[in-house]
């Protein structure tokens, strides 16, 4: 296997005085100097040819791993194929060139394509009513939270002020609740990676009156169904609190099994995730808020809606509706809406069957994978996986070797690294999630890839504490290069 990035460094010094990358027309009309006060010393204006700036650029983006170019088995995010006609209908130019202050007579196809993905979100997830506002999973987690907490106090139960949270929960779980102004109550998962019934059960005990609700990713983090799904929820509605479902992993249960259906309130869908929108790099994406009849007078507006008065025979006429008791806005203007173009074209492509079969070929693969490494890899809940599943990054006799390590030499073979170091309840956690977009082989040479490393871990751990050997940037110290992000090249 040969690494698949450039180990040559990239040369960012190539300004070269009197080079010009464009012909400017003749001037016709009279020259003005720069305004001196906004140009800066320590930025001089790079003087180079057109090859020169293009290479330079494409170089750049060629640096970059991305799921156009690897595989990129990055657990919980689900780096699915997107396909590209979601790219080209969301630039068709009817959607590119809208402006959200538009009279709603001007915009009737766009609010077709909202009210219908609403539609679809509702079937897919078994939800009464739909708002596509929320710009990302976490701000659906946000949402919903104000939604639970809005039907509590209309139902005169402002005291009640807590949220129950797995041990396994996404790191947004008990983030997006504090936010919200509520408390956050963890509860242990028990050895079979489930929701400790015990456990929740001493905490209705002692949280019942002031339960607000739990909020469940299912299936969990480890990759797992949780097999009394059924008592917790029915625990939860005894002491008066809500269901609130994490749906990042709806990859594993499209077409199969509805949320709404398995009892829960409120849900919020990851169109970035789920239904193949690009995401990463901190782009744009959408996370529509379903819910049960009983809470759709809270979410927030607009919602789109037919509106049966200006409506004529096979012709609907789409308007915004505002829910009567709504949390208000949580966004500006619609939400993403080229987010919403590229999930609806996803939905339509596929089909009902299509769906079903995306989260049948993502369980398959994720257990095909498990079931390749799991002999080298412990996993410690090792059931039946759905969509994804964490193993352990240490050998016994390899004491010294870190998941990181192992993450860190998979770039050297040319894979993007798993997840890391999450769930928390996994100790050296490598977190797997192939999706369904990726073949037989693909997954073998992933394998073959981890199977090798897991020798060389034996046989030589320099060579991974060292890795990556052939990456353009070596080891960064991740804490600070998150907190003190550089994002300018400093000669
Ligand atoms: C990705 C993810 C989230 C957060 O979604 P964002 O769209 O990244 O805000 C929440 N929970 C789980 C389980 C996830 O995988």
């Amino acid at each position: 296997m040969k690494p698949q990035v450039s180990p040559e460094p990239l040369i960012f010094e190539i300004s070269r005085p009197g080079r010009c990358a464009v012909a400017l027309p003749e001037l016709d009309v009279p020259p003005a100097d720069l305004p001196q006060e906004f140009l800066r010393d320590d930025l001089p204006l790079p003087e180079v040819s057109e090859v020169d700036l293009i290479r330079h650029y494409t170089h750049l983006s060629q640096m970059n791993y991305a799921v156009d170019t690897v595989f990129y088995p990055l657990g919980s995010c689900t780096m699915k194929y997107n396909p590209k006609i979601n790219e080209e209908m969301a630039r068709l130019p009817g959607f590119v060139h809208l402006h959200p202050y538009q009279d709603e007579g001007t915009v009737q196809g766009a609010l077709a394509l909202m009210f219908f993905l609403q539609e679809f979100l509702k079937e897919i997830g078994g939800f009464a009513a739909v708002s596509l506002q929320p710009a990302a999973g976490a701000h659906g987690e946000l949402t919903g939270v104000l939604i639970m907490r809005a039907w509590q106090c209309h139902r005169g139960q402002s005291h009640r002020d807590v949220i129950l949270v797995p041990d396994s929960a996404h790191g947004t779980n008990p983030a997006s609740t504090t936010m919200s102004g509520l408390r956050v109550v963890e509860v242990p998962s028990d050895d079979r990676g489930n929701v400790d019934l015990k456990a929740l059960e001493a905490a209705c005990r002692e949280h019942g009156d002031r339960l607000v609700g739990m909020m469940l990713t299912n299936p969990n983090t480890l990759g797992l169904f949780d097999e009394h799904l059924e008592e917790i929820v029915a625990l939860i509605h005894e002491h008066g609190g809500l269901m609130y479902g994490d749906g990042a992993n709806m990859n594993a249960l499209l077409g199969i099994a509805r949320p709404g259906d398995l009892g829960f309130d409120v849900l919020h869908y990851n169109l970035h995730k789920t239904f193949s929108t690009p995401h990463g790099g901190g782009g744009p994406g959408s996370g529509p808020v379903g819910v049960s009849a009983e809470l759709a007078d809270f979410l927030p507006g607009p919602i789109v809606v037919i509106d049966p008065e200006r409506s004529a025979e096979n012709s609907p006429f789409f308007t915004f509706y505002y829910p009567p008791k709504s949390i208000g806005r949580v966004k500006a203007f619609y939400g993403h809406f080229g987010i919403m173009v590229r999930a609806y074209t996803y939905i339509r492509m596929m089909g009902p069957e299509g769906l079903r079969r995306v989260a049948e070929d993502a369980v398959l693969n994720a257990n095909y994978l498990k079931s390749r490494i799991q002999h080298v890899y412990h996993v410690p809940y090792n059931r039946t996986c759905m969509h994804e599943f964490v193993c352990e990054g240490r050998f016994p006799d390899a004491p010294d070797v870190r998941a990181l390590d192992i993450s860190k030499r998979l770039i050297d073979y040319g894979f993007h690294p798993p997840t890391n170091y999450f769930p928390l309840i996994v100790r050296e956690a490598l977190m797997i999630e192939p999706t369904e977009t990726e073949s037989k082989e693909t997954l073998d040479a992933f394998a073959d890839a981890l199977l090798r490393i897991a020798e060389e871990a034996r046989t030589n751990p320099q060579l991974l504490h060292e890795a990556p050997h052939n990456a353009p940037v070596r080891r960064v110290d991740e804490v600070r290069a998150a907190k003190e992000l550089i994002l300018r090249y400093q000669p």
